[in-house]
């Protein structure tokens, strides 16, 4: 059993005295521990020669019977007595933990994003399930990875860009934060955001010729060409989004269809305006529009 699951799991006083006794005989090094469950006990063991400390120790020091040294953890919220052989183990295993629930959050989060790119819910369940480690990282990310492929490789099939937008940007997203977000994404990333974008201008392009950059305003290069409409033509070939410079690495900035006015409303708009123009300065306010609509 792991040592930090024993030091938790240990009931109550008397198998503390249990335990100071198995130690004191000689007993395996991890047994050399003492548990103050919560509120703090009258009294601990001193985890070299078991004998009791009362008021247990509140900070490291020498046992005033063996004087061995005890050293005096806190481990979710209760105090722990070791002795020097059981901190090093104790330390290691602090650390492992530390690093499992790192390695857990990291699966959780590929199997997340594989769920909805449609990877396979047995596949899926199995890695959830199956102890944590690098290696369950590792094949959570690569089937997340895999399953864009396909999802992409389908939505190209049946021409849904704006799938392709979402999940090449996300994939993007994901793959940066992994990273560790530097400022000036690398040029892999940044490649899967540009395809992104690229498929979001294509989606666009049975809506619209033109389009509108819908700035994220997050700094000044991304906030210059807000609401500047650009050729969908010409945008699929200029890859000018995400940003370069922006210190977001990835920047939110998105397109929308620049929607041309029906020629119609247009001419109806221009008649308006020329008529206004035309009447006195004194006709020339909001009634007179509404009259002449
Ligand atoms: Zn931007
Ligand atoms: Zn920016």
């Amino acid at each position: 059993m792991n040592l930090l699951r024993r030091l938790l799991g240990s009931p109550d006083g008397e198998d503390d005295l249990a335990t100071a006794r198995s130690v004191a005989d000689g007993h395996p090094l991890s047994e050399a521990v003492r548990l103050a469950p919560e509120p703090p006990p009258a009294a601990l063991p001193c985890p070299s020669c078991a004998v009791l400390l009362s008021p247990p120790p509140v900070g490291d020091r020498r046992c005033p019977r063996c004087r061995q040294p005890i050293i005096v953890r806190r481990l979710e919220g209760r105090t722990v007595l070791l002795n020097e052989a059981a901190v090093e183990v104790f330390k290691a295993e602090r650390r492992r933990a530390a690093e499992e629930r790192v390695q857990s959050a990291a699966r959780q989060r590929w199997l997340r994003l594989a769920h909805k790119v449609n990877a396979s819910p047995n596949r899926c369940a199995k890695l959830a399930a199956a102890p944590v480690s690098s290696d369950a990282v590792a094949a959570s990310r690569a089937l997340y990875l895999a399953a864009v492929e396909r999802a992409v490789k389908a939505a190209r099939h049946d021409g849904r860009w704006g799938d392709i937008g979402r999940i090449r940007r996300e994939q993007a997203r994901a793959l940066y934060e992994e990273a560790g977000a530097p400022v000036s994404p690398p040029d892999d990333i940044a490649g899967l955001h540009r395809d992104g974008m690229v498929a979001v201008l294509r989606s666009l392009q049975p809506l619209a010729r033109e389009v509108e950059l819908v700035s994220a305003k997050c700094c000044p290069t991304c906030r210059n060409e807000d609401g500047q409409t650009f050729r969908i033509a010409d945008e699929v070939r200029l890859h000018r989004l995400p940003h370069a410079g922006c210190p977001l690495g990835l920047c939110g900035c998105d397109w929308w269809p620049a929607m041309a006015e029906p020629k119609r409303a247009r001419a109806r708009r221009r008649a308006r305006i020329s008529r206004v123009a035309g009447s006195s300065s004194a006709d020339a306010g909001p009634d007179s529009w509404a009259a002449a609509s």
